[in-house]
């Protein structure tokens, strides 16, 4: 890129309010906060990649809250309060995200979302039927809800190696990733936030009037106050705060007979899967390697994406002779000893909403609209 030192292109890069590192659902809900409490303030966003290139243009699309032995496992380490709290927060996120993203545009449809344990995991299946009414209660009242919200149900989709009985959670949803991208992208360009993409943050440092941020072709760039939305790649700018976490996936091609419908989760979340477009969306197996896939590298590897194809053959389609994948793709976490996202001032000028876990559709929004709110404080 030839040097930005015309007149023009250097007035436009003056006298910025907030920049915002990273355009995911955490970086563009926040733009859209600051924007909606003072829509004089000039944002920015600046983004890596030539579009956005994080886990939330990655990720498998899950809406959810919970499955009954995700919430015993984190019942563990956490306060029945805290596991309220931590669904509660998931749900209101959903809420901030349909504010933004009116759900017919990302097609959020609420088909359930399944857990089923393969027929060596009796003893776990047996342990989260027995505290089915526990996870109820806590759900009901994260959610200020008297139905019932997890289930048993039959296994009815012809999975093989699973025990014939799993749960449901009648109020989990799923949507369009790209669609949700895209929306909040236009939305973006409609309230005057730029983005600015191909610009990669080197690192910042804070003068008395100001913060400078210096940027891969754009170089220097000051800014009132500085933003970091970058979650599982936040080690290149601010190290210490997240461990990266690489996910796998891959899609089908359409599959006239599929009849997954809903999202599903196996061996306690290591496993999801879910029907998108007539096709099979399956993730997962980052317990088999779990040092290699603490990287932000976005390949994917032959031993999980193998450990994927056998999931497909054996337990999701076992009946079905001829499954051809369309797209095998990696995208990066944030993950922490915590569950909570971490959203803290780093410094008078410098903010941080980071750590978003396996849980980023669900929360990004709301990350984002607190990240902003902390900053102009
Ligand atoms: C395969 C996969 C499946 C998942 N499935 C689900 C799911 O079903 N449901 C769910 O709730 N969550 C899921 N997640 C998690 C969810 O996608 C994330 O929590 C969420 O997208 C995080 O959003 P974010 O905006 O904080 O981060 P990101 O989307 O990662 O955005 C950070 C952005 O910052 C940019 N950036 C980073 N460093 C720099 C820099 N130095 N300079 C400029 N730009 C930079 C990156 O390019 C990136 O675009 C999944 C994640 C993956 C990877």
């Amino acid at each position: 890129m030839g040097k930005l030192n015309s007149y023009w292109e250097q007035n436009q890069l003056k006298g910025i309010d907030y920049t915002i590192i990273g355009a995911g659902i955490t970086g563009l809900s926040c733009a859209l906060r600051l924007k909606k409490m003072d829509p004089s303030k000039r944002v920015v966003v600046l983004e890596k990649g030539v579009m956005p290139i994080g886990a939330s243009m990655k990720n498998a699309g899950f809406a959810c809250f919970g499955s009954v032995s995700e919430i015993l496992s984190d019942a563990q380490h956490h306060t029945e309060q805290e596991l309220i709290d931590l669904i509660r927060s998931r749900s209101a996120g959903l809420e901030v995200l349909k504010s933004l993203v009116p759900p017919q545009a990302m097609d959020f449809k609420v088909h359930g979302g399944f857990e089923f344990f393969t027929t060596d995991q009796e003893q776990l299946a047996a342990s989260c039927m027995a505290k089915l009414d526990f996870v109820n209660g806590i759900a009901q009242e994260a959610l200020s809800s008297q139905s019932v919200i997890f289930q048993e149900v039959k296994n009815r989709f012809g999975f093989g190696q699973v025990l014939g009985t799993g749960l449901v959670n009648v109020k989990e949803g799923q949507l369009n990733v790209g669609k949700m991208m895209r929306h909040l992208l236009q939305r973006c360009a409609q309230e005057d936030i730029w983005i600015i993409p191909g610009v990669e943050v080197l690192g910042y440092h804070e003068g008395p009037n100001s913060c400078i941020v210096h940027c891969k072709a754009l170089g220097d760039l000051s800014t009132e106050k500085l933003l970091l939305a970058t979650n599982g790649f936040t080690n290149g700018i601010a190290a210490g705060l997240v461990t990266p976490a690489r996910a796998q996936v891959m899609i089908t091609e359409p599959i006239p007979q599929l009849q997954v419908k809903g999202t599903f989760h196996m061996e306690e979340g290591y496993y999801y899967f879910r029907n998108i477009d007539q096709r099979l969306l399956i993730g997962g197996g980052r317990h088999l390697d779990f040092d290699g896939e603490t990287t932000t590298s976005m390949e994917t590897t032959d031993n999980i994406q193998s450990a994927l194809d056998r999931m497909v053959r054996d337990i999701v389609l076992p009946g079905v002779t001829e499954v051809k994948i369309a797209a095998r793709w990696a995208g990066v976490m944030g993950v922490g000893s915590q569950k909570r996202p971490i959203i803290k001032a780093l410094s008078d000028r410098v903010f941080c909403g980071v750590r978003l876990g396996g849980m980023g559709v669900a929360i990004g929004s709301s990350v984002g609209a607190q990240l902003a709110e902390l900053s102009v404080k």
